[in-house]
């Protein structure tokens, strides 16, 4: 079975080509190196190309004659979303558009597209589940609602089409066995920004707003493990594999820890004291963004194996010390 991915040599791509790799998956990444690295693809050929280019996509698809397409290849980065909209709508819209495009005259039919809680912005009713309306609050989350609106119609338009979008939360850790994990400049996450200031990259962690309508003022997330997370993608394969019809899934734990919470849980795992200030409000952020993650669980048989927060800042904070974080 060959496995086409998108973004393959970035965070969240790298670690799904490792498990595709180790599952005996065939694969291929497909990736511009924006901000991946070409070190962090363990399995299979790297191309160095744009979705831009589709002539080179042609190319792949012709030579590679991939059974299923994982698309993980997008600008993440919110405020710079708010500044560049153009750049979000033709890099995560326009060139999704292309692959899809593409897929479609090499009769390529399975798609796993990488969404995100985004396109609920602020929902109304927590845990979220999926029939939540699409609401996103800034151009990121429009672009990721904006291709499952694609996806839809594509799935509907009677062609041989089936997909899966799973809509991450917050992802974070690394690869527990230290090879991978997340290199990106300027992070912005918290749990990295939180094991940068322990190893002593940052001078002080700042926490964004402490009189949110949660227990301890801070913001609450659901954190998952970049590697479960990997998982769900694997389940969502096999059942579009196994003729499963295109369907939409949160990929969450279903509870959530607040800014305080992970802040000491970073302190007790790496046993490290560091400044932390409170600041004012980051625009646009929910109070509380945590997944219903039954559907997946249900319908697809996913099990995660490391919901565990301390778990997760161990193998991001491993990675920060040992890798290249
Ligand atoms: N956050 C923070 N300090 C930081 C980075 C993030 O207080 O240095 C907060 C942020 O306001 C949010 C939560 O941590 O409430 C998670 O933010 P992150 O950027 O990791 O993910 P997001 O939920 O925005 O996708």
């Amino acid at each position: 079975m060959r496995v086409l991915v998108t973004g393959g040599a970035g965070y969240i791509g790298s670690h799904m080509v490792k498990l595709l790799g180790e599952r005996g998956y065939e694969v291929l990444t497909y990736d511009n190196l924006s901000t991946g690295h070409d070190w962090a693809v363990l399995y299979g050929r790297l191309v160095v190309g744009d979705l831009a280019y589709k002539d080179k996509l042609r190319e792949v698809f012709g030579e590679f004659k991939p059974d299923a397409v994982m698309h993980f290849a997008a600008y993440i980065v919110v405020p710079e979303s708010v500044r560049e909209p153009l750049k979000y709508y033709r890099n995560n819209v326009v060139n999704t558009i292309n692959l899809l495009e593409v897929m479609e005259e090499f009769g390529v039919d399975k798609f796993i597209f990488s969404s995100s809680a985004a396109v609920y912005g602020i929902p109304e009713k927590i845990p979220v589940s999926e029939g939540a309306p699409l609401n996103p609050i800034n151009p990121y989350g429009e672009t990721k609602a904006t291709v499952e609106r694609i996806l839809r119609d594509l799935s509907n338009s009677g062609k041989d089409f089936r997909y899966v979008s799973l809509r991450y939360f917050n992802v974070a850790g690394a690869d527990p066995e230290g090879k991978i994990g997340f290199a990106y400049p300027n992070p912005t996450h918290l749990i990295i920004r939180a094991v940068k200031t322990a190893k002593g990259e940052f001078e002080r962690l700042e926490i964004y707003g402490t009189d949110y309508p949660t227990p301890d003022g801070t913001c609450i997330r659901d954190y998952i493990h970049v590697v479960d997370l990997a998982d769900a993608h694997i389940v969502a394969l096999e059942y579009l594999l196994e003729g499963g019809q295109s369907d939409v899934f949160n990929c969450g734990y279903g509870h959530g820890y607040s800014v305080k919470e992970v802040v000491e849980t970073v302190k007790r795992v790496t046993g490290r004291d560091f400044k932390v200030v409170e600041a004012p409000r980051r625009e646009g952020d929910p109070p509380v963004l945590v997944a219903d993650s039954k559907k997946i669980r249900e319908r697809l048989g996913w099990e995660p194996k490391y919901d565990d927060l301390k778990f997760i800042v161990k193998t991001a904070w491993e990675w920060e010390v040992k890798g290249r974080g």
